[in-house]
């Protein structure tokens, strides 16, 4: 038996396809953001981070890192075990209160990461509930089909964001089979948001539950970071709200919200969340100090929806093709792998600027892209050195500038075939 060449072959499929992944070796620096050191041939050289999912700078705000480095030196780093064997630290308390708060929810409850949160909860959720129906949209999140997977239950995708085919599949459903519609609210490699009243409005009326992954929202959307629940009055009709402390709150770590019973329920019966050490209590009182000054502060979101604008304004202005996105997230479309990635190896080795390039499965085939989130610490004069690199870039790669393509791409932005499109978040 040839194990290694399994293995090879496997890995020379991806370099066929032009999709073998390569993780640049950065060190961001603190109180510089949105600046690294990229590690390089045995060098080092200064670059500018496009695509850091650390959406408002706070992995490196003051107050975080005060509460990380004050606890660890009061607590000492690891939690010790699994809270089933050694107990709660006080910090992860203090956190789950936090977030029952933000969402309005009785109670809340953290995983060690947010894809966790989602495979555990919706695993066990859905198993609690005799013959329990999944509906889900198409373009869910990875740990989300593999939350609906691992709970044995019998699932239906509907098309993305269309409650016309969602309202088919719950009315073909019998009125008193348990029903648990999962969806998301801001979808990370579009930057569209889901028509979240009118699917609640669905669920209510053929009573199903609601799970929804406001992972790309929460810090970022609501008066309080309570995300797009929030900013539109629905949090109080969501079931289930999942969110992450990894990404706009700059941390690590998962949670859900919702009834005190739901919540008691994931928390006994969940493997993902029983079996495993808990978060450590300095990341715990970090994420608190993130949310606490988010829930107060407003100037971080409004920075980031101005120059995401901006950003967006000045691409379009160069005809560099950006997908129309209703969030702080900007994809431009290139529309293959190989130029995908020699764009993205370019813009770092000859400009300096590092942005990821997003190939399937991430995305469809065929809406490959570059994926650019601005955050409030890049300013205007970054954006325009960004748009230079862009158009230089385009040129010498041979990617179609928005004039150059013909209409009919406009499909990137429609709804996406039903691939099991995984979004690497
Ligand atoms: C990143 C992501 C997750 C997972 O969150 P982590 O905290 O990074 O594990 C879940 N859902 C979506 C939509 C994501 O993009």
């Amino acid at each position: 038996m040839d194990y290694q060449g399994h293995f090879e072959s496997a890995i020379e499929a991806l370099h066929a396809e032009k999709r073998y992944r390569v993780f640049a070796d950065l060190e961001r620096i603190a109180g510089q953001f949105p600046k690294a050191l990229w590690r390089h041939d045995g060098g080092s050289r200064e670059i500018t981070v496009w695509c850091s999912n650390d959406y408002l700078g706070m992995g490196q705000h003051e107050s975080v890192v005060a509460a990380m480095t004050q606890t660890a030196r009061g607590m000492g780093t690891g939690a010790g075990g699994t809270r089933n064997i050694s107990g709660t630290n006080h910090p992860l308390v203090e956190l789950e209160r936090e977030l029952a708060d933000l969402h309005g929810k009785e109670a809340a409850l953290v995983f060690t990461s947010g894809f966790v949160s989602n495979e555990a909860s919706i695993s066990t959720i859905a198993k609690l509930l005799p013959d329990c129906l999944i509906i889900s949209d198409e373009l869910n999140h990875a740990s989300m089909i593999e939350g609906v997977r691992k709970s044995g239950a019998k699932k239906q995708i509907f098309r993305h964001n269309d409650v016309a085919h969602l309202e088919e599949l719950l009315k073909a459903a019998a009125p008193d089979r348990p029903k648990l519609v999962v969806f998301e609210s801001v979808y990370s490699m579009d930057g569209d948001i889901a028509p979240i009243a009118e699917i609640v409005a669905l669920a209510e009326k053929y009573n199903a539950m609601t799970y929804i992954d406001e992972v790309h929202a929460v810090g970022m959307y609501g008066p309080r970071g309570g995300g797009i629940c929030e900013r539109e009055g629905l949090a109080a009709r969501l079931d289930v709200i999942e969110g992450t402390l990894a990404k706009a709150y700059g941390v690590l770590g998962g949670y859900i919200a919702g009834t005190r019973a739901m919540v008691d329920a994931v928390r006994s019966y969940a493997p993902g969340f029983i079996f495993t050490t808990a978060l450590p209590p300095a990341l715990a009182a970090a994420a608190t100090a993130s949310i606490r000054h988010l829930k107060e502060s407003q100037a971080e979101r409004d920075g980031q929806q101005r120059q995401a604008a901006r950003a967006k304004a000045v691409f379009a202005d160069a005809d560099l093709p950006v997908m129309p996105s209703q969030t702080h997230i900007v994809p431009l479309l290139v529309g293959d792998a190989d130029l995908c990635k020699k764009a993205s190896d370019r813009l770092l080795e000859r400009h300096g600027i590092y942005i990821q390039p997003i190939n399937y499965p991430t995305v469809p085939r065929g809406t490959e892209r570059l994926r650019i989130t601005p955050t409030p610490l890049h300013g205007d004069a970054l954006i325009e050195t960004l748009r230079d690199a862009l158009v230089e870039t385009f040129r010498a790669v041979g990617i179609p500038f928005a004039s150059q393509r013909p209409a009919q791409d406009e499909r990137a932005s429609m709804a996406t075939p039903l691939v099991v499109a995984q979004a690497g978040g």
